[in-house]
């Protein structure tokens, strides 16, 4: 296998900063594996005005900072084209991650050189596969709307959620994403957050995958479409023997922003009124207290603390007490090159 072809870890970079700011929790679609909760994260929509402030409190325009715009689904906010083009304006590079439905014309009032990239999500090659997990005819709507961003000269991704459910129809993905004209494929893990952590699967689905299964499928498929010159990341989880542990919530500089104020360094906290960070009266506050902060400076065998606390499932342990693999940051990724 040539090299250029292996995956190889991304470490966190000193200084690196992502800002992953939820204008709404709102969305038209109700996929299975959802992990916004409005109990949580609020019901509301930000209005124009207050998402320029919040962006404010986050900009640092002499230092890289990548912003991901999010709901919810962000095109159902009605000024999405004018908040992209404020967050450009404070140098953000800018990503919007939307389900393909691109509500308010986005296409149109946007140009391809405002936008860094525009995210869709599918969770399989194939309506009959996808559309059971994100809904009626999403697979059709989310591809055609892919292609019209592509012929108007988008940046265009593409987010594939693995799951038990979809696992074994991934190594098509390659092959769609090149007819499409996708630049970037990311590979999620299902998390054990929302509804799969509730344990609420229809009908006898189980939605986990073994570690075997993923090591097996995953890597491969990565290089399958690197080498069709797409650039692919996907989240490490398990760390060898020779890998550093190291928690983003240390190294590098991540937020979470959700409508009702509530700022997380950690994804997996989400669930939790443990927020390190909250926006009150249009300004940031550091919180005091037992929050999701406290943990990250734990070193335990296991790598990822909250994993340990909130995913125990996941770890699995030798005779002698040991785990078995020791779990990455979820923040920790793999990225595959294009190599043409
Ligand atoms: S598109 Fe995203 S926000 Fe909407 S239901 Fe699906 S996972 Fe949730
Ligand atoms: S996922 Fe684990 S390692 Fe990563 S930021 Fe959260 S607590 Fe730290």
């Amino acid at each position: 296998m040539a090299n250029e072809f292996m995956a190889r870890t991304v470490g966190f970079k000193p200084g690196e900063r992502n800002v992953f700011f939820h204008l709404l929790t709102g969305c038209n679609l109700s996929c299975k594996h959802c992990y916004i909760n409005p109990l949580q994260h609020g019901s509301n929509m930000l209005p124009l005005d207050t998402v320029k402030k919040w962006l404010k409190l986050f900009a640092r325009p002499e230092q890289e900072t990548h912003l991901i715009l999010l709901g919810g689904e962000p095109t159902m906010h009605p000024d999405l084209a004018e908040i992209i083009r404020a967050a450009k304006s404070m140098r953000y590079a800018v990503t919007v991650d939307s389900n393909g439905y691109l509500f308010h014309d986005l296409l149109d009032k946007v140009t391809p050189k405002e936008l860094d990239f525009l995210s869709f999500s599918l969770d399989g090659p194939e309506p009959a596969v996808n559309d059971p997990i994100r809904g009626d005819n999403v697979f059709a709507t989310c591809t055609e709307n892919l292609k019209k961003a592509v012929a108007k000269g988008f940046h265009t991704s593409l987010i594939y959620t693995v799951s038990a459910l979809n696992i074994d129809h991934l190594h098509k993905m390659p092959a769609l994403l090149e007819e499409l004209g996708v630049q970037r494929f990311f590979i999620q893990v299902i998390g054990l957050r929302g509804k799969p952590a509730a344990g609420k699967p229809e009908k006898g689905d189980e939605w986990q995958v073994d570690p075997q299964h993923w090591l097996d499928v995953v890597p491969g498929v990565a290089r399958e479409a690197a080498q069709k010159g797409i650039h692919v990341t996907f989240p490490k989880v398990f760390l060898d023997s020779e890998d550093i542990f190291q928690c983003a919530g240390r190294v590098s500089e991540n937020f979470f922003i959700f409508p009702n104020g509530r700022v997380y360094q950690c994804p997996l906290c989400e669930d939790y009124s443990i927020h390190s960070y909250a926006v009150e009266q249009d300004e940031l506050v550091k919180l005091d207290g037992l929050n999701e902060n406290r943990f990250f400076s734990l070193d335990i065998p296991e790598g990822c603390v909250m994993n340990k606390l909130l995913q125990p499932d996941n770890i699995e342990y030798l005779d002698d007490g040991s785990p078995k693999h020791r779990i990455s940051c979820c923040l920790l990724k793999q990225e595959v090159l294009p190599v043409k």
